[in-house]
């Protein structure tokens, strides 16, 4: 969640930069969907990863990692073309600060020897297994970019337990490194993330069911990021109230309701005096 207007900000400014692909959902394998929670973009070298360009039905698994050094180390260790790893995120732990270094839609390589790489999105937290104390902004950067994933990708919100599927086609949701299986479908020796990690927080985070994970209070002023359709339900299926345009105001006024893959939002759009339900993905602050 952007906590100030910085950040936001630099979201938008994010969203408007040239090359860094389109925002929101592509039924294509063709564009790069930016996320909105990342801090910064630096590439991992180009050595240490697939470009797969994957369309969003081929990620199913998100794979939590403990880097075991520090955030500017690792980031510097996946730009290195002698490293051959990487994934997606690297998350420091002091601030939550968020470095993405491989796009989503291409293969990080994180996930072991079976197909995980291909089919998954890998998220390095600074820290040391069994020690680190994770902040409060860690978890929430990383449940912000998980949520926003699952919400993208279609990966569902939800941990397995035990070691995971040995195909990674079968199934998916949020599982730690330890949780991949070896090409024996059993576990792998990694430990990562740790007994320190803390999985129900996390996953009340990512899925908002305690209410600390939401993006949005009732009272907040939102504004659309692109076209936007309000609508009289929650649901895509729902008749359209209007459409909202980038820098029209709104208050939030009910919600969030979580309905047919997307997360709804209650917003009386001020200008025009009309109520409606509009998809979480496409609102920032105003
Ligand atoms: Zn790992």
């Amino acid at each position: 969640m952007p906590t100030n207007r910085r950040d936001v900000l630099k979201q938008l400014g994010t969203i408007g930069a040239a090359g860094l692909g389109s925002v929101g959902l592509t039924g294509t394998a063709s564009a790069h969907v930016q996320d909105p929670y990342a801090d910064r973009w630096i590439a991992a070298d180009s050595s240490n990863y697939t470009n797969d360009n994957k369309s969003a039905s081929e990620i199913n698994w998100i794979i939590i990692h403990v880097t075991e050094g520090s955030y500017e180390g690792t980031v510097s260790w996946f730009q290195n073309p002698d490293s051959d790893v990487s994934t997606q995120y690297v998350i420091r732990n002091s601030d939550g600060h968020a470095t993405q270094m491989v796009h989503n839609e291409d293969s990080a390589w994180h996930g072991g020897g079976q197909n995980y790489s291909f089919h998954s999105i890998g998220i390095e937290h600074e820290g040391f297994v069994g020690e680190t104390n994770f902040t409060d902004a860690l978890y929430q950067k990383s449940a912000n970019i998980v949520s926003w994933a699952c919400d993208t990708y279609g990966i569902p919100k939800q941990r397995p337990t035990g070691v995971a599927p040995c195909d990674a086609r079968n199934g998916g949701g949020i599982i730690g490194h330890h949780q991949v299986p070896e090409s024996d479908c059993n576990y792998n020796d990694h430990t990562d993330p740790g007994s320190t990690w803390d999985w129900d927080y996390f996953m009340d985070l990512v899925g908002g069911s305690n209410g600390g994970g939401n993006k949005f209070a009732d009272g907040d002023r939102v504004t659309p990021t692109t076209n936007l359709n309000t609508r009289e339900q929650p649901g895509t299926d729902q008749p359209i109230v209007a459409t909202i345009s980038p820098g029209e105001v709104g208050e939030i006024m009910n919600g969030p309701i979580d309905k047919g893959g997307y997360r709804w939002w209650g917003v009386h759009w001020l200008d025009r005096n009309v109520w409606g339900w509009s998809v979480e993905r496409y609102l920032s602050y105003a």
